[in-house]
């Protein structure tokens, strides 16, 4: 899916139906906005062109500073990330863009039937045994989106673009070759409303702010028939997880207005312990939409310790409390290791 072509695109133009300048685009683009007086066209298809009535933008109130600052001001927060992180992340560059998105808004409800694994105790005295046996259930639930998609062909062509969609994972620790994580420190994005705060499309705040306009390429019923297939996949994953066995699951999406918004967006790539990572910045709303980041010492030794001492602990208590000495040892052993852990890690230096 994330393939990238290196297939030379043809540079074309098309005079602007609104002030008639003219809009440079590469085939395959088919919904232009023009850099002069900001109306956007849609191609839709052959000798068909569209001009987009209901068309709008997040108005960026972040510059690039404001963007850097505010991605500093992230890596400054949380327990996990190194101490001192936000100063010591080292600008590798920044780009910004005013992405096209279509954002679908709809409303899905969900009806599924399912079993449930369940045990029970049977028999009494000596006959006493626990049975497995399973139980119908079943159930609805419902929700409001504003779904967005991305009007253009290739998702993975800027970095986080995906992460915007409600349930999908937008923060990414690196926790290098530790293991001992417990999925700590990912998040998935939130069904955000992202039709708020719109404003109908004007270049104002994007000339000479250094974002620069994207092009889209795909047209409206497309994008309302990924919305529709990405939102029955969301409701199939978040069904699976309501009974041991999904039986049956249908979902009704009803799409009640589509439109183009265009999305400014910060891309701040920084660089740590010798590798680089990323952060995405919503230029509107001053929100970080995703990122990578690194985690610090402090977080993998608390781990650590959590793990190897509690287990330590309870298995000294249990051991040595039982007369089981073997297993009383093992357990000190453990806590040991934990203490090992954390001198090592501290005089290694590494943060
Ligand atoms: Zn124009």
């Amino acid at each position: 899916m994330a393939e990238t072509t290196n297939v030379p695109s043809e540079n074309k133009t098309l005079n602007c139906s609104n002030c008639g300048a003219p809009i440079g685009y590469v085939e395959g683009e088919s919904v232009l906005t023009c850099e002069h007086c900001g109306s956007t066209t849609m191609l839709a298809g052959f000798d068909q062109i569209v001009t987009i009535q209901s068309h709008s933008i997040m108005r960026p109130r972040l510059d690039e500073n404001s963007a850097v600052k505010t991605a500093r001001a992230w890596l400054s927060e949380g327990r996990l990330k190194p101490s001192g992180l936000g100063d010591a992340a080292d600008l590798r560059s920044v780009s910004g863009r005013v992405l096209p998105y279509w954002i679908v808004k709809s409303f899905a409800s969900t009806s599924w039937r399912g079993m449930n694994r369940k045990t029970r105790t049977v028999g009494s005295g000596q006959q006493k045994r626990t049975e497995e046996y399973w139980e119908p259930t079943s159930g609805r639930f419902s929700e409001n989106y504003t779904w967005p998609v991305y009007a253009r062909e290739n998702e993975a062509e800027y970095w986080g673009l995906k992460f915007l969609e409600p349930g999908q994972k937008c923060l990414f620790p690196d926790w290098r070759r530790f293991l001992f994580t417990f999925g700590m420190g990912s998040k998935t994005s939130p069904n955000a409303n992202l039709l708020e705060g719109r404003v109908p499309f004007s270049l104002d705040g994007i000339t000479d702010s250094g974002l620069k306009i994207v092009n889209g390429q795909i047209v409206q019923a497309r994008a309302e028939e990924t919305a529709r297939a990405r939102i029955v996949q969301s409701h199939d994953a978040k069904a699976a997880g309501k009974a041991t066995r999904i039986t049956d699951c249908d979902t009704t999406v009803t799409v009640q207005g589509t439109e183009l918004v265009y999305l400014p967006m910060w891309e701040i790539v920084y660089g740590y312990g010798g590798r680089d990572y990323r952060v995405l910045v919503n230029a509107a709303s001053g929100a970080v939409v995703a990122a990578e980041y690194p985690v610090g010492r402090t977080a993998k030794i608390v781990n650590f310790d959590l793990l190897f001492g509690i287990l330590g602990g309870l298995l000294a208590a249990a051991g040595f409390g039982t007369g089981h000495h073997g297993v009383g040892w093992a357990g000190v052993a453990l806590v040991a290791v934990a203490v090992a852990y954390t001198i090592i890690s501290l005089v290694s230096g590494k943060k």
